[in-house]
């Protein structure tokens, strides 16, 4: 992730992503991995941890392989501007050493004079099992044979709810992947998810606001809109259309689509269909950035051929932003 238009006490789903990684990762990859879109692209050369790769490769291979100047970037000046972050970001080191190794340390050696164990099980051994069971847990929802995909089949995740035990809620990563913005990865109550209670707590406490949340109606029908294409061996694509009927929609031209654009509305083309998308800006799981380069303009092959495989859900959130019909074929080069 690492991707989105969050304000510092708004959460969205940082599970998998850039912050999620940057804590357990090794510190020593700070300085690219904050450079990096993490795992935002999907099972693709700019995931660095393309799952089509292999079990081995998502689990550690990515690290051995290490080359963050092929991952895609993002960007993340929304996140920068936090002072927190970059407070942790500028001391990461000295806040794993002292934090990580050095109370442990302590602890041990006042509590019952043992400092050499403090450091080698509760300092080292604690971070090598914990590097372990996220990298593990992360190859484990991202192979097919692993689990579900109970919401979209458009990337390799699965859900598999046991392992939320191991990683702090995590488990239902189908649903993380196929509503990305959603703070939530175990949506039902009795799913085990700390991370989605934690946040819910900082609510609470005012230390967060506006956790963001898919409704329930659109959880289910992307289930059953999954279950109708696994039906059919993956090979029928569903979108629903319970939104506006393009024949009742105005008809617009390419100019007069362009002189509304510039008005500040935010506009995009997809399809021969005008969408309006600025009340969807600050929701983009891509980030706002990635939307700026399609308005006013034709986004039809960074919808579908870009490097994020839309899933039939987003298809249908973009669905109801329509507002009108393009008359006759964008220009072949609208900006030229
Ligand atoms: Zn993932």
């Amino acid at each position: 992730m690492a991707k989105k238009d969050i304000e510092p006490t708004e959460f969205k789903n940082l599970d998998d992503t850039y912050i999620g990684k940057l804590e357990a990762a090794a510190f020593v990859y700070m300085h690219d991995l904050k450079k990096a879109g993490f795992h935002v692209d999907d099972d693709i050369d700019k995931d660095p941890q393309d799952a089509t790769k292999g079990f081995f490769f998502r689990h550690m291979g990515w690290l051995l392989a290490y080359k963050p100047q092929t991952w895609g970037s993002v960007n993340i000046s929304d996140l920068m501007e936090d002072p927190v972050v970059r407070w942790q970001q500028k001391n990461y080191l000295i806040i794993f050493v002292l934090g990580g190794l050095g109370l442990p340390t302590f602890i041990a050696h006042i509590g019952w004079n043992d400092w050499q164990g403090g450091l080698v099980y509760a300092g080292f051994l604690r971070v090598f099992l914990s590097l372990q069971v996220v990298f593990f847990s992360g190859a484990l929802m991202h192979a097919d044979w692993a689990g579900e995909k109970t919401y979209s089949d458009k990337n390799s995740s699965v859900n598999m709810s046991f392992i939320s035990i191991l990683n702090n809620g995590e488990g239902n990563h189908n649903f993380h992947h196929t509503f990305p913005s959603d703070y939530r990865n175990g949506v039902q109550w009795y799913n085990i998810d700390l991370s989605k209670w934690m946040i819910l707590l900082w609510c609470q406490l005012g230390l967060a606001r506006n956790p963001v949340t898919v409704t329930g109606f659109e959880i289910e029908r992307a289930r059953r809109r999954q279950e109708r294409r696994n039906r059919h061996g993956g090979t029928v694509e569903y979108v629903d259309e319970d939104h506006e009927d393009l024949s009742t929609l105005p008809v617009m031209q390419w100019t007069e689509y362009i002189e509304q654009a510039n008005t500040g509305r935010c506009l995009v083309c997809i399809n021969g269909v005008i969408h309006d998308i600025s009340d969807f800006m600050g929701e983009h799981p891509g980030g706002r950035d990635l939307l700026h380069q399609v308005l006013a303009d034709d986004g039809t092959s960074a919808f579908y051929n870009g490097s994020h495989d839309h899933s039939s859900h987003a298809k249908n959130v973009l669905a109801g932003m329509r507002i009108a019909v393009l008359e006759g074929s964008p220009p072949t080069n609208p900006r030229g």
